[in-house]
C-alpha cells in the first residue's frame, strides 16, 4: 500500500467539500475500492469515509417503495425484516452475496457505484426499476449503467440512496463462481403491479442490462416455461476461463426459469 490521506467526514456538506478535490475518492466498505488501491489499480491521494454519516444509513419503507441508504451492508438488507416483507428477493440476492465478511463490509452504494460486471446489486437495480438517489439529482435505473467499472455519476457526486418500487414478485438467481461468490451469471425477474416484466442479467457482459426478449416472452406468459423457451444469441457475451460466451448464452434462460417458478411460488 502506498501514502494516501483518510477523512473522515460527520456531514454531507463536508463530504462535498472534500470530493472537491479530483485527487480524492469515496470509501464505503473498502471491499472493492481497497483491493484496487493494494494492486495498484487505483491510487486515489485522499480517502472520505461516508462511515460516519448517518443520513446514508438505513432502511425504510416510503409509500409504495423501499428506500435504502448507501452506506447500508448487504447483511442489514439481508436481515431486514421490512425489505424480506416487501422484496423478499432483494433480500434473498444480498444474502447470497460473497461471503460473511464481504456482507458485513460491502455496502449498496459502493457495490452500484464500481458496477462491477459481475454484481448481483445492478440486476436487481435494472429488473426493479429502482432510482438512485445522488448527492444532486435522482438518477432512474435504465440511465445509471454506462459500461465496464462505469456509471452515470461524476467525480463529486455519491450516492445518498436506492429507492426500490415494491413489485407483485420477483426473484433472483445466481449461478455462483464459486471461487469469488460473484455471478458468472445472475438474472433477476420482476413484475411490476401493473403487470409489466422486468428482466436485467448480470455477469456475462461489460455491466448488467434488460434482456428485452425474455421480458417480451414474460409479458404474454409469465411461466418458467416461456422463459426457457427463449433462446439468446451468444454474440457480445463474455468469454473468459469460467465459461464461454455460448454458456452463458445457454444460462440466461434456464436461471430466468428458474427465478419465475421461485417469483410464483
Ligand atoms: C470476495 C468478494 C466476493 C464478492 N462477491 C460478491 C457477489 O457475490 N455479488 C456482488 O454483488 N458483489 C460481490 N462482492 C462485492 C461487494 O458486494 C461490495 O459491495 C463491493 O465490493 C463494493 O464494496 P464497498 O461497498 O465496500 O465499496 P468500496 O470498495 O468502498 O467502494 C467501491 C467503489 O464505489 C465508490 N463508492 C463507494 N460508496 C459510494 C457512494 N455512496 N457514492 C459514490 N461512490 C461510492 C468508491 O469510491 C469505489 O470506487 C464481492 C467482493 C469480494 C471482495
Amino acid at each position: 500500500m502506498y501514502a494516501f490521506q483518510l477523512h473522515q467526514p460527520k456531514s454531507l456538506s463536508e463530504v462535498a467539500a472534500l470530493l472537491a478535490d479530483p485527487d480524492a475518492q469515496p470509501l464505503a466498505g473498502g471491499q472493492s475500492l481497497v483491493a484496487a488501491m493494494k494492486l495498484r489499480l487505483a491510487s486515489p491521494g485522499s480517502l472520505v469515509d461516508l462511515g460516519g454519516i448517518p443520513e446514508l444509513r438505513g432502511i425504510r419503507r416510503e409509500g409504495d417503495a423501499i428506500l435504502i441508504g448507501a452506506m447500508t451492508r448487504h447483511a442489514e438488507v439481508a436481515a431486514s425484516e421490512e425489505v424480506r416483507q416487501a422484496i423478499p428477493a432483494l433480500a434473498y440476492l444480498a444474502g447470497d452475496i460473497g461471503d460473511r465478511q464481504v456482507r458485513n463490509m460491502g455496502t449498496i452504494g459502493g457495490s452500484l457505484a464500481n458496477n462491477d460486471p459481475a454484481a448481483c446489486y445492478p440486476a436487481a437495480v435494472l429488473a426493479l426499476g429502482a432510482t438512485i438517489r445522488t448527492s444532486s439529482r435522482e438518477i432512474a435505473a435504465d440511465d445509471f449503467f454506462l459500461g465496464m467499472y462505469e456509471t452515470a455519476l461524476t467525480h463529486d457526486e455519491i450516492i445518498s440512496a436506492v429507492s426500490f418500487p415494491i413489485p407483485r414478485r420477483a426473484a433472483y438467481m445466481k449461478f455462483i463462481n464459486p471461487a469469488s461468490r460473484f455471478a458468472l451469471v445472475g438474472v433477476f425477474v420482476s413484475q411490476d403491479t401493473a403487470g409489466a416484466v422486468r428482466v436485467a442479467v448480470t455477469g456475462c457482459a461489460g455491466c448488467a442490462f434488460r434482456a428485452t426478449e425474455l421480458e417480451q416472452a414474460l409479458s404474454a406468459d409469465f411461466s418458467p416455461e416461456a422463459a426457457k423457451s427463449v433462446r439468446i444469441a451468444p454474440g457480445g457475451l463474455n468469454s473468459d476461463l469460467h465459461a464461454s460466451a455460448e454458456y452463458r448464452a445457454h444460462l440466461i434462460p434456464v436461471l430466468a426459469g428458474r427465478a419465475v417458478a421461485r417469483a410464483l411460488e
